[in-house]
């Protein structure tokens, strides 16, 4: 199902720039939007939306055209994010996790075997997850307690998972961990779990009040996999030239979507009260211009990294580089509040209609899931540790 077959893709908002996000947001109108309610009413996996991503090869976009894939830069897939976000939070949650596991593929996947799963990653075959946080260490991931336990040309892990996303619909899982029962909590490797080598059994529930469609429960995870498996660089290593940039600018992209969509809401409702007083301007297109001077702050918030980091490339160490490292973490920081605010303004502006559910201008479920961002990866920890980094840094 190619862009030019989606009936909605003439759509797409301006901001939908590329042939990427405008496949997306036609995804995302025509499939994710449909089932949202379901998926959030049911907390239940967005399967539809997954599989669509899978058929018009959002999912192996990033991959490099050597691979098979589209090669898509860290802005086309921001977008893509972003366009799916406006339509269903989760949907769009699943494809930015999806993302930051690809990316570690495409950088740091040098063996055989990475390389062949990389490929069929292209094909949309593969849905990845990610299994970084851990029982009894929080939010976290810069230690492990669970540990890779070697045997001949094959590797075993048991980890006591917080919380895994989609993990019993994904393909392919990465997961961090010791690398070996002798070593430090912080001596950390990724292995990748390819497909058919893993095992999951929930250890708890996902009812929570907003993204219930990632289905995000506790996991006891089983894997039993090729030493090949492993990437060669160590966990810091794949944080710090990769991960960081990617997850920064991916998570970003779906509050940043979120709160587009109420703003998009809290527009159309301005612009139908106008329609019922012709010749006199609304009270609550004031309220309304207010919010998209903040919902224009946190595109702009949004642009700026992703430029800086694009300009740096990916797959270059950024650990060195202390103002980015600060500025990256600052944008999570600046956008989990931006979005949260644009998306409280959006349901000011449309009183009562936004709080009922199920109303034409509702954007209650926008509230719910915006909410998730400051916690999705703790804003405290990021406060803490910036407050150490602007002590290194010369200047701010
Ligand atoms: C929607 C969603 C999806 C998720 N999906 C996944 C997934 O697929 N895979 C995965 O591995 N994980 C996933 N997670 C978990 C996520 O990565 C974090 O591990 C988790 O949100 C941290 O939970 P926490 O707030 O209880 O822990 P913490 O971050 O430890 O925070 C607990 C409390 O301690 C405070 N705190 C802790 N440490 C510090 C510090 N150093 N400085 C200041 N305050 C501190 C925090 O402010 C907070 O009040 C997901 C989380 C969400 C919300």
């Amino acid at each position: 199902m190619g862009a030019a077959n989606m009936t909605k893709t003439m759509d797409a908002p301006r901001w939908c720039t590329t042939e990427l996000g405008k496949r997306a947001w036609a995804v995302g109108a025509d499939v994710a939007a449909p089932h949202a309610a379901s998926v959030d009413r049911d907390g239940r996996f967005p399967a539809e939306a997954t599989q669509a991503m899978r058929d018009t090869g959002l999912l192996g976009a990033m991959v490099p055209v050597a691979f098979g894939g589209e090669g898509a830069s860290l802005l086309e897939v921001s977008e893509s994010i972003r366009a799916l976000a406006s339509h269903c939070a989760s949907s769009a949650l699943v494809l930015a996790m999806h993302q930051i596991e690809v990316a570690y593929l495409i950088h740091h996947g040098e063996t055989t075997m990475l390389a062949d799963l990389l490929r069929q990653v292209a094909t949309g075959s593969v849905l990845m997850a990610n299994a970084n946080s851990e029982v009894g260490l929080g939010g976290d991931v810069s230690r492990s307690i669970c540990a890779l336990v070697h045997e001949g040309g094959r590797v075993h892990l048991e980890k006591d998972v917080l919380a895994l996303s989609y993990a019993e619909y994904a393909d392919a899982i990465t997961v961090n961990c010791r690398k070996d029962p002798e070593a430090a909590g912080g001596e950390q490797v990724m292995l990748i779990c390819g497909p058919g080598s893993f095992t999951v059994t929930a250890t708890g529930e996902w009812d929570t009040m907003g993204l219930r469609g990632t289905c995000s429960s506790g996991y006891q995870l089983e894997v039993d996999e090729d030493k090949d498996m492993v990437l060669t660089d160590t966990w810091s290593t794949v944080v710090n030239q990769t991960g960081l940039a990617v997850t920064t600018v991916s998570l970003n992209s779906v509050w940043l979507g979120i709160a587009e969509a109420a703003a998009a809401t809290a527009h159309a409702s301005v612009r139908a009260e106008a329609r019922r007083s012709i010749g006199s301007t609304p009270a609550s297109a004031l309220r309304l211009a207010e919010l998209v001077v903040v919902l224009g702050q946190a595109r702009a918030v949004l642009a700026s990294t992703t430029a800086h980091i694009m300009a740096v490339g990916g797959g270059t160490s950024m650990e060195d580089d202390l103002p980015l490292v600060l500025e990256m973490r600052d944008l999570k920081l600046s956008m989990t509040t931006l979005c949260a605010d644009v998306v409280m303004r959006s349901l000011s502006v449309c009183g009562l209609s936004g709080y009922k559910r199920g109303s034409k201008f509702s954007v209650e479920r926008n509230v719910r899931d915006v909410l998730g961002g400051a916690l999705m990866a703790n804003n405290n920890r990021f406060y803490v540790d910036n407050a150490q980094l602007l002590l290194m840094v010369k200047s701010v």
